[in-house]
């Protein structure tokens, strides 16, 4: 690594930590001649895989893509940024495993589906929603409505424990004593 500053080839790495943003890892640098400090962000390069879509068309791999598509599916549920990228990470490895320069879209879709089963049932039913074809779309909805359905339950049956055990007034009492 050149120095920006110096152009010295020699330079040391004083921190390395996860950037949190993009995958990256962010170093600080310092220079053994000029020793000024800089920042550089690695960043791994996408896996050399093409996706071969239901259509028969190409495209590159892309983990920003898929990671959208996650996020997009999983908003609003209780799955945090850091569950993605396991979950891509995951993928990523199984992908770089494969013997092959191609992939069908099914193929990558039906691992991430098969993670999200595990993390969270509904998000795993709007990711498969997209990915798969449901054998209808009544199915689907039928499905979707008897998750929610559970949802409401188990969200009424904690509303019901919150409310009988916390007694309003309490805290204020404690905080005049
Ligand atoms: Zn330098």
């Amino acid at each position: 690594m050149k120095c920006p500053y110096c152009a010295h080839q020699e330079t040391n790495v004083i921190d390395s930590r996860e950037s949190g943003e993009q995958d990256a890892i962010r170093r600080r640098r310092v220079c053994a001649k000029c020793e000024k400090r800089f920042t550089t962000y690695e960043r791994v390069e996408d896996i050399d895989l093409k996706v071969i879509k239901k259509d028969g068309s190409k495209e590159d791999f892309s983990r920003e893509k898929l990671k959208r598509g996650i996020t997009k599916a999983t908003w609003k549920r209780p799955i945090s940024m850091s569950d993605i990228d396991d979950l891509l990470d995951d993928i990523e490895l199984k992908l770089r495993q494969k013997k092959t320069s191609q992939v069908k879209s099914w193929e990558v879709g039906n691992l991430v589906i098969n993670r999200l089963r595990k993390l969270d049932p509904l998000s795993y039913l709007l990711f498969a929603s997209v990915y798969r074809d449901f054998t209808s779309v009544a199915d689907f909805a039928q499905e979707l409505e008897r998750l929610q359905k559970l949802e409401a339950d188990q969200a009424t049956t904690r509303l019901g424990i919150d409310q009988s055990t916390v007694k309003p007034g309490v805290l204020d009492k404690e905080d005049q004593s």
